[in-house]
């Protein structure tokens, strides 16, 4: 059934990918497996998806040692300063950095894996008061602030677009942040490059796609509804 899940989603990213002229390995399809237990994971895994998404600390590092290691964790939910060290060395990638404070512990940490980071910096493009992420507004200095930081590279922007019925209303903020992705590009500042867009979720992806995501966060789509007193 998972295997059915994924052979549909992939079919929606590449019609997505046709439908704006796009070359379907510009875009990462990442798996968005919190709450799923692990034998889940390696079902998706065994039909060749390397791209994992979790939200929670505890959950990477629970199934971190549980699955192949050539697996790509990429940390998405919120993340508290304390924790960053548990997953320094086990993502591939943090795609909700939306504070100066988070990013210098994330550059601490990694000064002294003697690793580089690559970071997303999330932004709360549609100003909604219960979201995570960076205000439009502020962003761009955000992101000067955090490119002077060492071991860290600035690769794109995240960002989680609002609960919508019809995806066509979030074309809009994703276009925005696609704009904003643009604008920061041109200032040119050294360790930022604008290459990634984390953006577009099960309801909305292939709008995200169409509008220029690099990497689409589908968990539903893939493995079904969740619930969150599952065991992993
Ligand atoms: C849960 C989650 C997703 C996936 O959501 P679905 O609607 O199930 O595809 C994507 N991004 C983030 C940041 C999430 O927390």
């Amino acid at each position: 059934m998972l295997k059915e899940n994924l052979k549909k989603v992939e079919s929606n990213v590449q019609t997505a990918c046709e439908k704006s002229n796009r070359d379907r390995n510009e875009v990462t399809l990442i798996a968005v497996s919190k709450t799923k237990p692990v034998e889940m994971l390696q079902e998706i895994y065994d039909a060749g998806v390397r791209d994992f998404g979790e939200n929670k600390v505890q959950e990477i590092m629970e199934k971190y040692d549980r699955l192949p290691y050539d697996i790509k964790w990429h940390m998405i939910g919120h993340l508290q300063r304390n924790k960053v060290k548990y997953i320094i060395d086990k993502v591939c990638m943090i795609h909700s950095v939306d504070s100066l404070r988070l990013a210098e512990e994330i550059s601490r940490q990694a000064v002294s894996h003697q690793l580089e980071m690559p970071i997303l910096v999330e932004v709360n493009i549609a100003g909604e008061e219960s979201k995570f992420g960076v205000r439009l507004e502020a962003a761009v200095q955000l992101v000067e602030e955090i490119a002077k930081l060492p071991n860290l590279n600035i690769r794109g922007l995240m960002t989680i677009a609002p609960y919508v019925d019809r995806p066509e209303d979030n074309r809009e903020h994703f276009r925005h942040l696609r704009q904003l992705a643009v604008d920061i590009n041109h200032k040119n500042i050294d360790n930022v490059s604008m290459g990634v867009l984390s953006m577009g979720m099960t309801g909305d992806y292939m709008v995200a796609i169409e509008e220029g995501a690099t990497m689409v966060r589908v968990g539903t789509g893939i493995f079904g509804i969740r619930n969150y007193s599952q065991k992993l």
